[in-house]
């Protein structure tokens, strides 16, 4: 159905304040979003994934950052982090099942997170990547269609 992705975006934050603890969030989204055909559950639980990823790989006090604009008839989200980021050559691997760095026997998880999300955002006919940032950390983008 047709939903306000703003709404969407609150609900997740919402999901994970407790993972969040005392990261500074920061979350800039478009004035003009348009309302989207997408499931609202699903988005919100594709959201949740990616956003406690930057909390779980991050450390106290690192901004987050998540912003949300229209690019024509695509909606494109990014969660971006200060965190212990990714090497080049495993950023493609991260959202395959129960992929993890070998640097996280530390930190509890499936590998499934990420694999789920892209699942979500397929579904939905879009695309899902991560960059590394200039500095720390990466930032995970989503790309959906509005809706027909
Ligand atoms: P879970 O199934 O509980 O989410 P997970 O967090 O290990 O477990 P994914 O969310 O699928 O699994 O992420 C896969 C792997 O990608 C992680 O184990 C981690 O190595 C890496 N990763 C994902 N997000 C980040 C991030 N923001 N910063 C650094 N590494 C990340
Ligand atoms: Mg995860």
């Amino acid at each position: 159905s047709w939903c306000d992705l703003e709404d969407i975006i609150g609900v997740s934050i919402r999901q994970i304040e407790d993972s969040l603890e005392n990261r500074q969030l920061t979350v800039e989204i478009d004035e003009s979003l348009p309302p989207v055909q997408v499931d609202e559950l699903l988005m919100e639980q594709m959201l949740v994934n990616i956003m406690s990823n930057a909390a779980k790989y991050s450390a106290d006090k690192t901004r987050i950052t998540l912003s949300a604009y229209q690019k024509g008839d695509h909606i494109e989200i990014s969660v971006q982090d200060k965190g212990i980021g990714v090497p080049l050559n495993e950023l493609d691997h991260i959202f395959d099942k129960f992929y993890r760095l070998k640097s996280d026997a530390r930190v509890p998880g499936t590998g499934l997170g990420l694999a789920i999300a892209k699942g979500i955002v397929k579904a939905h006919g879009g695309t899902i990547w991560a960059n590394q940032n200039q500095d720390q950390g990466i930032t995970v983008f989503i790309s959906f269609p509005v809706g027909k």
